[in-house]
């Protein structure tokens, strides 16, 4: 065990990265300069999603593509339990994002339902950046299928897989 496992200085952001926006980002990288330890844990087959466009190691990909400068990332796919996932990583915090008022509501159940789980891991929420506060990955998704321009938005190896993946403008 490192110290920062001893210390609990990990924290364990999660998501399905389906994929990963500048507002995912925003967040991973504000955890960076908080925690000693960010593990981005890429939820394998997301519940409330029933397909996902890209496959886990490749949204784990783009993930560690733009985090390895930061280098206290580590990005890794789980499909058990958060809050196993969480204590197999010596992690005592969980670290969200909040957007506008949608999220608060989900937010809160979960937190309730982990909190029953493992009192010991606290949820820690951090606000959207403005810029990133109305981004969500689905509304992504469905602006590059219409050829909108999304390179503001999502890195730029993302917004080039979306463009193959799903545009039909000009099909
Ligand atoms: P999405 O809702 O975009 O599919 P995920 O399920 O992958 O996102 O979300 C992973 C985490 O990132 C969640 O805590 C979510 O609230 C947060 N998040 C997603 N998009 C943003 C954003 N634009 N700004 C801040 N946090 C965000």
């Amino acid at each position: 065990m490192n110290e920062a496992i001893n210390d609990g200085r990990v924290a364990v952001c999660p998501g399905s990265y389906d994929p990963v926006t500048n507002g995912h980002l925003d967040i991973i990288q504000r955890a960076a300069r908080i925690f000693d330890l960010v593990v981005v844990g890429v939820v394998d087959q997301p519940l409330r999603k029933q397909t996902t466009l890209f496959t886990a190691e490749e949204r784990r990909g783009f993930l560690l593509q733009e985090t390895e400068k930061l280098g206290n990332v580590q990005v890794e796919v789980f499909d058990t339990l958060l809050v196993d996932f969480a204590r197999e990583h010596g992690a005592r915090s969980l670290v969200k994002g909040l957007r506008a008022i949608s999220d608060f509501e989900y937010e809160f159940e979960m937190n309730q339902l982990n909190r029953k789980l493992a009192p010991n891991i606290e949820s820690v929420y951090m606000m959207a950046s403005p810029d990133y506060s109305f981004l969500r990955s689905s509304g992504i998704k469905e602006m590059a299928t219409f050829g909108a321009d999304v390179t503001d938005l999502v890195p730029d190896a993302v917004a080039k897989a979306l463009h193959e993946r799903l545009s039909r403008v000009g099909d």
